[in-house]
């Protein structure tokens, strides 16, 4: 018998039925397809990899499928190796071609892209893949890049049309054991809502309501929860395309009249694939230094201390209730985010590989284009960039001057008085017996000082700077990576 000619939509980062390429070509090819997402055993044992991320991709299905009801279709779901689930189907059809958006991801995701183009080749499938957003692939140098961004944004969305008829799958082995579809199903209430559906309340909200105070509340760290568009998750996974998020703000009809907070925010939509981009040219971010000649700096990598940060007990106020309000939300803002991966990288004087994992499974919207990039920047191994020192004390004390924040997610310091809530370990012995706390014991002394800290390793970093390597990087990565050749390196400052 011969086999059922189809094609096949491979989902990825990309979980979401409007502006979709793929579909839209599955659709257009006139022969029946399957859509199939996949749960990959070698992602999960990957160290980026956390329950979170498969959970959130897990319930984005649902509101893919409602949207597909009419036609009877659904997104099918495979447990397994993707090289093993390509090799089924070929097996049991004749597949013509499979249709995906390619992935700026990590070694191991390009290694299997590698892998199924191979088998794909062998069984003359055809596998196309669209650019993601605005990234581009195989370029060398930013030459143009700006403005093919600004192209793609401004060229019409895919309007996706469902009409094809859907196709009952044979059966296969890759499903999923009941244990982990327990957890898959379990999702935490503290994370942000998945799904194509959440985005239009999302976007609508941010547009008419919560953005207003965009720019006032971005680095708040309480208040930034509801300023911030909060997309960043539903980009990273693809349930909104970054030309989706960007058309619906630049057409609002309240533009003209909240053009600083509307503008602020598609230029940072712009810095999304900007970063991204870095990514695809050059993905050795995940384990390198950018500039090969900051591999040369040693660091102290306490373990203890290495610890107290990832757990939030550092006995900095700031810097543990961000860490706490990670695990369970999975989200903070961009200038909180600096400041720990400051605080890791140079007041703990951390190698950043020892902390970029970490960070990794606690984001939500993990997105390793962005993720890796930011990292680098901010532990300051690029050489390109100023080198921002964050005053753990400084920014408590601008960004949250109340201690609402740090009374929500360190507990144990609700009872201090605002004149200590960001320094506790200044109370006397007396002090904290009227408040409830024993430094040391309640709550931890904190493990360094972060002035003293901060001098140090300003001196150790920007007495790096002039090693021949950095040098010659530096003009290497600027080259690569962005439009300005001909920056220098600034001192390192404290922020
Ligand atoms: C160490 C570090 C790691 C980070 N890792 C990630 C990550 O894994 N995934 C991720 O999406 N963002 C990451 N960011 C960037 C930034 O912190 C988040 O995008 C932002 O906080 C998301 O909140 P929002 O959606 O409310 O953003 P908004 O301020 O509302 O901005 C809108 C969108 O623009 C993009 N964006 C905003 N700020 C930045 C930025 N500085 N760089 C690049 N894109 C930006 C995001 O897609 C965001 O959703 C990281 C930043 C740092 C310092």
């Amino acid at each position: 018998m011969t086999e059922r000619t189809i094609n096949i939509v491979w989902l990825k980062r990309d979980l979401r039925l409007a502006d979709h390429a793929p579909l839209q070509a599955a659709e257009e090819a006139g022969i029946p397809y399957f859509i199939c997402f996949l749960f990959e055993p070698s992602t999960q044992q990957h160290p980026d990899w956390s329950l979170r991320h498969w959970q959130f991709t897990y319930h984005s299905l649902p509101s893919m499928n409602r949207g597909l009801g009419s036609s009877g279709r659904k997104v099918d779901l495979f447990f397994g190796e993707a090289t093993d689930v390509f090799c089924w189907a070929l097996k049991h059809y004749s597949v013509r071609n499979v249709f995906s958006y390619q992935e700026t991801g990590t070694e191991t995701t390009w290694n299997r892209d590698k892998q199924v183009r191979t088998i794909l080749q062998e069984h003359g499938t055809q596998w196309t893949e669209f650019q993601r957003d605005g990234i581009l692939r195989g370029i060398k140098d930013r030459k143009g890049w700006d403005k093919k961004w600004f192209d793609t944004m401004h060229s019409p969305g895919i309007e996706n049309r469902y009409s094809m008829q859907s196709l009952t799958l044979k059966k296969h082995p890759f499903t999923p054991n009941s244990n982990l579809l327990k957890e898959l199903e379990n999702y935490p209430h503290a994370f942000q809502k998945p799904g194509e559906s959440e985005v239009c309340n999302q976007l609508s909200s941010f547009a008419e309501e919560r953005g207003l105070n965009y720019h006032k509340h971005i680095s708040k760290p309480a208040e930034s929860r509801v300023s911030c568009s909060r997309l960043s998750t539903h980009l990273a996974w693809g349930n909104l395309s970054v030309k989706q998020a960007y058309r619906f703000i630049k057409h609002h009809d309240q533009y003209a009249n909240h053009k600083r907070p509307f503008s602020a925010f598609l230029q940072r939509l712009k810095w999304h694939c900007h970063f991204m981009q870095k990514f695809e040219v050059e993905c050795s971010y995940e384990y390198q230094c950018v500039n090969r000649g900051y591999e040369s700096l040693e660091h102290e990598n306490r373990s203890d201390w290495l610890e107290a940060w990832k757990t939030g007990h550092t006995g900095l106020p700031l810097v543990d209730a961000l860490m706490r309000c990670l695990h369970e939300t999975g989200w903070i803002n961009f200038r909180m985010r600096a400041m720990l991966v400051s605080v890791l990288c140079h007041h703990l004087d951390q190698d950043w590989r020892r902390g970029t994992n970490h960070l990794a499974r606690l984001f939500l919207d993990y997105e390793p284009g962005i993720h890796f990039t930011q990292f680098q920047m901010q532990a300051g191994t690029t050489g390109t960039n100023a080198i921002r020192i964050y005053n753990p004390v400084k920014q408590s004390l601008e960004h949250d001057p109340l201690g609402h924040f740090i009374h929500h997610w360190v507990p144990e310091l609700e009872g201090v008085p605002n004149a200590f809530t960001h320094t506790p370990w200044k109370m006397e012995l007396l002090e904290q017996t009227m408040c409830g706390v024993k430094i040391g014991e309640t709550y931890p002394c904190p493990i360094i000082d972060p002035l003293e800290r901060a001098k140090q390793a300003r001196k150790k970093i920007w007495g790096h700077r002039s090693n021949p390597l950095v040098r010659s990087e530096r003009a290497r990565i600027l080259k690569t990576h962005t439009r300005n050749t001909s920056n220098v390196a600034q001192p390192a400052q404290q922020i």
